[in-house]
C-alpha cells in the first residue's frame, strides 16, 4: 500500500505541473523522489526479509509442537502443558489414556508402510472425533498415542476411552480393519512420567489379557 500511494504521489506531482508550476520540481525530481523511491526500495526489502523470519519461526513452532505425519501434537506438549502453572492439568481430574494399535507390524507387513502411515492418520481422526476442544491428544512415538483428559471422572474416562475403542473396531473406511488397546491412569500430581507409566502398565495388561480393550490402572498393578 505504501508503494502504491507513494507511486500515485509521484504521479500527481508530474501531471499537475503543468497547472501548479511548482517552483522546486528541479528539487523534486532529482533529490526528493529519487529519495521516496530509494525509501520504498528498502522497506520493500526490510519487510520481505521480516516475513521470510516469520515465516520460518512458525515453521519451527510448528515442527516443536506437531507430528506432522498425523498432525497430532508431539510429546513436547505433554512438557508444555504440565510445565504450565496455569494450566487445567494442575490438576481436577486429569487423566491419561495411553493407546496402541494391535499389531501394527501385521498392518506393515501386509499393506505396506504407506498404508500402515494412512492407518495412523485415520486413527488420529477418529479419536479426535471423541475428544472435547479441552483434551489433547499426542502422538508419543511409533503407532502410540496419547489423550490427556482435562476434568472428566472415573466414569467418564472409561466411557471415552470404550467410546474410541469401539469407533476404531467398528470403522470400515480404512484401508483394513484394525483395534487398539487402552491403558487409563488417573493423574495423582508429581512429574507427568509418573502419570505415563501408569497407564504404560494399564496398556501392558490390555495387550497381555486379550487386546482390543481398555484397562484402568489400578494400584495393585504394580508388583
Ligand atoms: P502389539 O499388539 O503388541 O502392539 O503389536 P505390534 O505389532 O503393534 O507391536 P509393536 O509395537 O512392536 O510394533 C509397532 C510397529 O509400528 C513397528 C513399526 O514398524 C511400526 N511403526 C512405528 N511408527 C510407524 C510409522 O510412522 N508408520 C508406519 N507405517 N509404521 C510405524
Ligand atoms: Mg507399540
Ligand atoms: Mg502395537
Amino acid at each position: 500500500w505504501s508503494i502504491y500511494f507513494h507511486s500515485l504521489l509521484i504521479f500527481d506531482i508530474i501531471i499537475s505541473y503543468p497547472i501548479n508550476h511548482y517552483e522546486s520540481i528541479d528539487l523534486m525530481m532529482t533529490l526528493g523522489i529519487p529519495a521516496l523511491v530509494a525509501i520504498e526500495v528498502l522497506m520493500w526489502i526490510i519487510e520481505n526479509t521480516y516475513k521470510e523470519q516469520y515465516e520460518i519461526r512458525e515453521q519451527l513452532n510448528n515442527l516443536a509442537k506437531y507430528d506432522q505425519l498425523t498432525k497430532a501434537y508431539n510429546r513436547n506438549k505433554l512438557i508444555d502443558v504440565c510445565k504450565d502453572s496455569s494450566s487445567e492439568l494442575k490438576f481436577s481430574g486429569a487423566y491419561a489414556l495411553l493407546m496402541d494399535i494391535d499389531h501394527f507390524k501385521n498392518v506393515n507387513d501386509t499393506y505396506g508402510h504407506d498404508v500402515g502411515d494412512l492407518i495412523l492418520m485415520d486413527l488420529v481422526k477418529i479419536v479426535k472425533s471423541s475428544l472435547r476442544d479441552t483434551d489433547y491428544l499426542i502422538r508419543w512415538g511409533g503407532e502410540e498415542f496419547l489423550v490427556i483428559l482435562v476434568k472428566y471422572d472415573e466414569v467418564a474416562v472409561l466411557n471415552t476411552a470404550q467410546k474410541i475403542r469401539k469407533a476404531v473396531e467398528n470403522n470400515d473406511k480404512s484401508k483394513c480393519k484394525f483395534t487398539i488397546s487402552i491403558g487409563a491412569a488417573r493423574y495423582k500430581g508429581g512429574d507427568y512420567h509418573d502419570l505415563v507409566k501408569s497407564a504404560d502398565i494399564a496398556l501392558y495388561k490390555a495387550k497381555n489379557t486379550g487386546r482390543n480393550k481398555v484397562v484402568l490402572f489400578r494400584d495393585d498393578m504394580v508388583k
